[in-house]
């Protein structure tokens, strides 16, 4: 490709992004693509701004092509920054063709001496060998596991109450059903599948259900009084 010809294509993109102008609403367009706005790739955040799957450092020619361009939010586009494929680097996965929502690759279990819910991949068995490695990579790239530890701690925050009710009023099988029943509407409504794996992981977790670290909030809020006072 001559320089004119990638200078073309990357101007091109900057009229897609441009607020004047009918290429904007391509652009707006393809912002509003995710369900509900959530990120593609790390399931949580909202989407804001579009990214190119394959860098436009690298691949000047796709710098408008529809498929090319993703929605995402920030944080996960500083995770990406310019990563390219190459034989030893799998693509990443991408949101337009891959599996990844379709299909439950997450897996999750709980730390109950730490009290941390850590993530892993869990390619369910049909998958190959080849697309495991990718959807590990992807993962590491994207550094989903310390993300979604972050994101469990925030969920946990604003559903202990509520547990520790349930736990009060009807014991330790209530909790249990109200984790279930929560990880069966994550699914029915496409939500976000680490809290799927999150969700699963605390229902199993006898230690989660008995509400066992409620000794650890109450030593939380203590100290937030102190500081308070
Ligand atoms: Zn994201």
């Amino acid at each position: 490709m001559t320089a004119q010809q990638e200078d073309d294509f990357k101007s091109g993109y900057a009229k897609l992004r441009r607020k004047e102008g009918g290429a904007r609403r391509y652009y707006n367009r393809l912002m509003k693509a995710p369900l509900l706005r959530r990120c593609p790739y790390c399931y949580d955040r909202q989407v804001s701004e579009i990214d190119h799957y394959l860098p436009r450092s690298s691949f000047a020619r796709l710098a408008v092509v529809p498929l090319n361009l993703v929605p995402l939010c920030h944080g996960c586009n500083k995770q990406k920054l310019n990563y390219a494929p190459s034989p030893s680097r799998p693509p990443l996965l991408h949101p337009y063709f891959d599996f990844a929502e379709s299909e439950q690759w997450i897996g999750s279990s709980l730390d109950e001496d730490n009290f941390v819910t850590t993530f892993y991949v869990n390619v369910p068995a049909p998958w190959d060998e080849d697309t495991r490695k990718r959807v590990e990579n992807h993962f590491e790239v994207m550094k989903l596991g310390q993300f979604w530890s972050g994101s469990a701690a925030v969920y946990f925050s604003t559903v202990w109450a509520r547990l520790l009710r349930i736990y009060r009023a009807s014991g330790v099988f209530a909790v249990q059903d109200y984790l279930l029943e929560e990880a069966e509407l994550v699914v029915e409504g496409h939500a976000e599948p680490w809290k799927f794996a999150l969700l699963m992981a605390w229902a199993e977790s006898e230690w989660f259900c008995e509400c066992r670290w409620r000794g650890l909030i109450m030593v939380e809020l203590e100290l937030l009084l102190d500081d308070d006072y």
